[in-house]
């Protein structure tokens, strides 16, 4: 096996064994990274930066005796989407807005990697301010997918999944506002979890819809997510929603560890398991390639113990509705202080003021990230507030109680992450509600502020790879990672590599 199949704790043996020092494994997956500029999956890179954080790694494993720091992850290289701030890498946010933006500090998540002794190897491309289904919204260009470059990586954290996917870094950050970890993950056959809303520190994430926003893992397997997941979450005084509470000062890794190693018998592992299958989930709309390899995956579940139950999440169709108005709402806030003043691009000729920040904003962001400003101030203004502003937050309250009501009957509900595969480049960039209907399975979770993972259970048409979704009641991701676990100990989609990395 070559370094970039090995799993995260295969490569922490690595390292400890001395086999190779953390130096070593930075330049190798640069070394990678650099050879795959076709993919444009990372924005920027920098060896002297990346090299001089794997010399500190390096330090410390050589110390590891007397070292308190030294954890499972100290010298493994990990890629940061580019919407988390980052103190010495660019952050663009994929707009020519922060085009030549650098941050005064690190988003939460970067420096509790960092402080994990994880290797920072680069900032990876994105839809701009993370609004996309297919990454072609970046304002650097589209990014492609590693199974087949006319395909789109899916979005908006396409560079992370491309980049994961085609083994430039063993893993990397992404944001989900409504499906943004999972549907990527799902479109490049890797495996991606979006945390409870509040688990993980939105402190130094680049602002879209903030009651929507989670950030998390994406590498290659649910163990590689546990481990990961663990060091990225936990409260943050510098983030408001950031949850405080029993549940979240339990460690996820040995939670995941326990839940893991006390199945027994191997061919009942997953018996006492009810997993909800939502029939709004299998109806029109749903490939048929898609329904077969999730059903696959349901059957091989069923067939280990675990118990099928249909359930109903009556308003899914309304998610898209809901979310198109929430979404668009917070995000005409948020990045109202792209102003050129406050932050961002400002324009070089102008007559006064408001002349200024018109030609600012027009020059700086992109097509969708206007459209969406348009529609959110829309909604948002004085006599459509609550036609549609506060009828999306009560529908948006219904979709949490359908959950709820459906999760007295089932552990998990999984079912697929995207109607289709990744589709050509192109196809549906002219048609913003294609777009926006290709996230129907996603927003729901997103709406309600659940957990939720896409783990890769086969391929359908054009070869292209199948992501099982898999949704949890809240806090529930340790047991989460582990079913997704002991169903890829069993299984190897995740394991296949697309053979153009090769
Ligand atoms: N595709 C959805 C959107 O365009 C979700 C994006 C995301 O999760 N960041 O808003």
């Amino acid at each position: 096996m070559t370094l970039a199949e090995l799993s995260l704790a295969q490569l922490r043996t690595e390292l400890d064994r001395k086999k190779i020092s953390a130096v070593e494994l930075a330049e190798y997956f640069l070394a990678r990274a650099e050879s795959r500029t076709d993919l444009n999956a990372f924005l920027h890179l920098d060896r002297t930066l990346t090299l001089a954080q794997a010399r500190d790694a390096d330090i410390q494993i050589a110390h590891r005796n007397y070292s308190a720091t030294v954890n499972a992850l100290t010298g493994i290289p990990i890629a940061h989407k580019d919407i988390f701030v980052t103190r010495d890498w660019r952050t663009t946010a994929g707009s020519r807005m922060l085009e030549n933006y650098v941050s005064p500090f690190d988003a939460t998540v970067v420096e509790k990697l960092k402080v994990a002794g994880m290797v920072c190897l680069g900032k990876l491309n994105c839809d701009e301010f993370a609004m996309g289904s297919s990454n072609e919204n970046s304002a650097f260009g589209a990014v492609k997918n590693p199974w087949d470059l006319h395909r789109v990586p899916g979005g908006s954290s396409g560079g992370s999944a491309a980049a994961v996917a085609a083994r430039l870094t063993p893993a990397a950050t992404g944001t989900d506002t409504g499906g943004s970890l999972r549907q990527p993950a799902a479109m490049c056959g890797i495996t991606a979890i979006k945390p409870t809303y509040g688990r993980v520190s939105r402190y130094g994430m680049i602002a879209f819809a903030s009651s929507l926003d989670q950030g998390g893992p994406m590498a290659r397997s649910a163990e590689d997510c546990a481990l990961l997941l663990d060091a990225m979450a936990g409260f943050d005084t510098k983030d408001s929603t950031s949850i405080d509470s029993a549940e979240t000062k339990v460690s996820i890794w040995r939670s995941f560890q326990a839940e893991s190693a006390s199945k027994t018998s191997p061919m009942l592992e997953f018996e006492n398991l009810r997993i909800g299958v939502p029939k709004e989930f299998f109806s029109e709309g749903l490939s048929n390639d898609v329904a077969a390899a999730v059903r696959a995956a349901l059957t091989a579940f069923e067939q280990r113990g675990a118990t099928l139950v249909e359930i109903s999440l009556p308003r899914t169709a309304l998610s898209i509705p809901a979310y198109y108005v929430i979404a668009p709402a917070e995000a005409s806030s948020n990045l109202a202080r792209f102003d050129g003043v406050r932050y961002g691009h400002r324009a070089a000729d102008y007559k006064d003021l408001g002349d200024m920040i018109a030609k600012s904003r027009a020059e700086g962001f992109g097509a969708e990230v206007k459209r969406r400003i348009l529609v959110g101030t829309y909604v948002l203004s004085h006599g459509y507030y609550d036609a549609y502003y506060r009828q999306a937050q009560k529908v948006r309250r219904l979709i949490a109680q359908d959950f709820q009501d459906a999760f007295k009957r089932c552990d998990f509900i999984m079912g697929p992450v995207a109607p289709t595969t990744a589709w050509k480049m192109g196809e549906k960039s002219n048609d913003p509600v294609a777009m926006y209907l290709e996230d129907i399975f996603t927003l729901g979770v997103s709406l309600a502020g659940l957990p939720g993972m896409s783990v890769p259970c086969g391929f359908g048409a054009g070869e292209m790879p199948v992501g099982l979704q898999i949704i949890g009641n809240y806090f529930d991701e340790a047991r989460m990672l582990s079913v997704a676990h002991r169903y890829q100990q069993v299984t190897d989609w995740h394991l296949r590599t697309p053979e153009v990395s090769a």
